[in-house]
Formats: structure tokens, C-alpha cells, sequence
């Protein structure tokens, strides 16, 4: 492991204000890195405004802190503006400045631009930039940050952290997971965090629609390859049916990848009526990161996705399998 990148920790000590973003369609790691950072430089006497394309998930609106994110670009630019030459821009979790979302163009114009990320394919955007492919998770390297910096991590940054940590890894569960991930994670609960309360905000806290979109979702398997892999899909019309949105799907893809013979689950959904986005996890030797960056996405070896526009479900599934299969071949 390294420690934090010069370049990044000097441009957080020079700056005042501190504009902190993230990849659309936020994750606990994308939220909680982005808050916990906030409160931390918060901490450190900075100004500093956290931003997103799109409002917070609602599985997430129970971290501190959500309800300052902004979602307004205007907002951005005041705040940019009224920074003069003060200020930096920090992306988190993020591998490709596309990923920052409809305003990436204009965020990117907000100079200097530090990364901090944990993405195999990171593009090498930014001006400078902390990537380590083999962490756990961004919160993790967010928590060596505020070590690095010698600033305090509160009880609601902790808590922050936590949940970027625990749900990147899958609970503790991914190859990713080192014995420093179970260190920062321990000093994280004597911080104060409660590791029940976070789970149970997780995992046990959905609505009854979910529960329903669910049964649709699981009925929609179809499995490949001698069961090496399975599909399932969401349309819009399950969600219609069931009172839910895209967000209800979070975890889906873990059944079908928990089943012994799958080496690769495959989640389609209809994000729009001519949007397919794709998740895929693998399980073993399976690099699904080569697949997704087949399609123009990306993301790590056992967990990967990309975003097709123009074409239905079907068609993305039959242009995808015959790469499956080859990949589940042996
Ligand atoms: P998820 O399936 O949870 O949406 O995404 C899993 C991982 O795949 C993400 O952490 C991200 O690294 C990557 N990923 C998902 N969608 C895309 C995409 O459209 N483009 C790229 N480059 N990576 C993606
Ligand atoms: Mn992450």
C-alpha cells in the first residue's frame, strides 16, 4: 500500500475551498467517500461543497451530511467563482471523467483537478491523481488520507467512511479486502461507529415494492453456458408495476452470483426506454472488466458495467453472451 500522493495532499493544504464530486448513479463508496472527505476538510476549516448528478439515492439519505450535496450546476459555478484561485476539485470513485455525468465538461473546467480512486481502468484523467487498483475502496484510501493530512475524523465522517468501506467490499467479502481494510474498519467502530446501525440502514430497511420487483426480477433468470452464467433483467414496466425505481435493484445481482456453478451473473436493465445499462460480477479466474470495456464501459476484474444507447434488452443480451461464453469457456 502508499501512502497518499504528494501532489494531492499539497493541493488540499493549499486550497480554501474544496469543490468534492463523484461518479452519477452513486454508490455507498461514491456517497460515503464524498461526505466523509466533506466532513473531514470541513474539519481542516475549508469551504467546501459536495456535488452530483442527481439527488442521493434514498437507500443512502440516512448518511450525515446528504442533504448539503448539491445537485445544481449554477450553485457550482457561484461557488467556483467566488473561489478565484482558491479552489480545487477533487473527484472520488470515479475511473473516466465521463462518469461525472451530464456537466463533466464544465466540471473538468474547474482547475486544478486532483483524483482519488480505486478503478483498474482509471483513465489517467485529472491534473493529478491518487489511484491504487488494489484497495478495497475509495473510503478506504480517504481514511489514510485524513491520517496523511493529520486531520480528525469525526464520529459522522466515521460513520461515512464505514459505509463506503462495508458496502465496496461486498461486507468484508471481496478479494479486495486486506487485513488494512479490517484495520481501518476497526479504528472506524472506535471511532464511534456502530456496525449494526449502518447494516441495518443496508440491509434491512426496503420497502415492500422492492420485495415484489424482486419476485419479477428473479423470475426473469435465464441461465447459459452449463450454468456457468446467469441473466436477469428489470424493465420499466416491472418497476411500473411495482411502485419502485432503478435504485430498489441495488444487491439483485448477488443471487444469481451466489449460485455455486455461476461464474459470471449478469444484471440487464432498461434504465430508459432506449437505455440499456449492463452490471456484471464475476466469480474466480473471470475478468469481466474486458467484456464491459467491449461495450465502452469498464470497471474492476469481478465487477463491471457499461451503458448502451439505441438498443433493447434482447439485443444487448444476445450481442453479450457469445463473449461469456468464451470467457467461461474453461
Ligand atoms: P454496477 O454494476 O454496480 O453499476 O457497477 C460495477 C462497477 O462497474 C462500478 O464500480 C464501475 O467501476 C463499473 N461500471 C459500471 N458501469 C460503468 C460504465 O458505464 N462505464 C464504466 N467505465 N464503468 C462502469
Ligand atoms: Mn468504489
Amino acid at each position: 500500500m502508499k501512502s497518499p500522493d504528494q501532489a494531492v495532499l499539497e493541493a488540499i493544504q493549499a486550497k480554501g475551498h474544496i469543490l468534492l464530486t463523484t461518479h452519477y448513479n452513486p454508490d455507498g463508496d461514491a456517497l460515503g467517500s464524498l461526505l466523509g472527505l466533506t466532513e473531514i476538510l470541513e474539519g481542516m476549516n475549508k469551504l467546501v461543497l459536495g456535488y452530483l448528478d442527481g439527488p442521493v439515492p434514498p437507500l443512502y439519505r440516512f448518511l450525515p451530511g446528504c442533504a448539503q450535496i448539491q445537485t445544481d450546476i449554477e450553485k457550482i459555478r457561484d461557488f467556483v467563482t467566488q473561489a478565484k484561485d482558491d479552489i480545487l476539485t477533487i473527484c472520488l470513485d470515479c475511473g473516466d471523467e465521463k462518469r461525472l455525468g451530464k456537466n463533466s465538461l464544465e466540471l473538468m473546467s474547474f482547475r486544478p483537478i486532483m483524483v482519488i480512486d480505486h478503478h483498474q481502468g482509471n483513465s489517467g484523467f485529472g491534473d493529478g491523481a491518487w489511484v491504487e487498483p488494489h484497495r478495497s475502496s475509495t473510503g478506504e484510501m480517504i481514511f489514510d488520507l485524513a491520517e496523511a493530512l493529520g486531520a480528525e475524523i469525526s464520529p459522522r465522517a466515521a460513520e461515512c467512511l464505514y459505509t463506503a468501506i462495508s458496502t465496496d467490499t461486498g461486507s468484508f467479502r471481496y478479494e479486495s479486502t486486506s487485513a488494512h481494510t479490517f484495520a481501518v474498519a476497526g479504528e472506524l467502530v472506535r471511532l464511534g461507529v456502530r456496525p449494526e446501525i449502518i447494516a441495518n440502514n443496508l440491509y434491512d430497511n426496503y420497502s415492500l415494492g422492492r420485495l415484489r420487483l424482486m419476485q419479477e426480477v428473479l423470475a426473469s433468470l435465464e441461465m447459459h453456458g452449463k450454468d456457468r452464467i446467469a441473466i436477469i433483467k428489470v424493465t420499466q414496466k416491472m418497476l411500473a408495476r411495482t411502485f419502485t425505481t432503478m435504485e430498489d435493484t441495488e444487491h439483485f445481482i448477488n443471487f444469481p452470483r451466489a449460485v455455486r456453478s455461476v461464474r459470471v451473473a449478469v444484471f440487464i436493465k432498461e434504465v430508459a426506454p432506449d437505455v440499456v445499462s449492463v452490471s456484471l460480477r464475476a466469480k474466480g479466474q473471470c475478468d469481466v472488466s474486458l467484456v464491459a470495456a467491449q461495450f465502452g464501459g469498464g470497471g474492476h476484474r469481478n465487477a463491471s458495467g457499461f451503458r448502451v444507447k439505441g438498443q433493447g434488452l434482447e439485443a444487448v443480451r444476445d450481442a453479450l453472451l457469445p463473449l461469456l461464453l468464451q470467457e467461461t469457456r474453461s
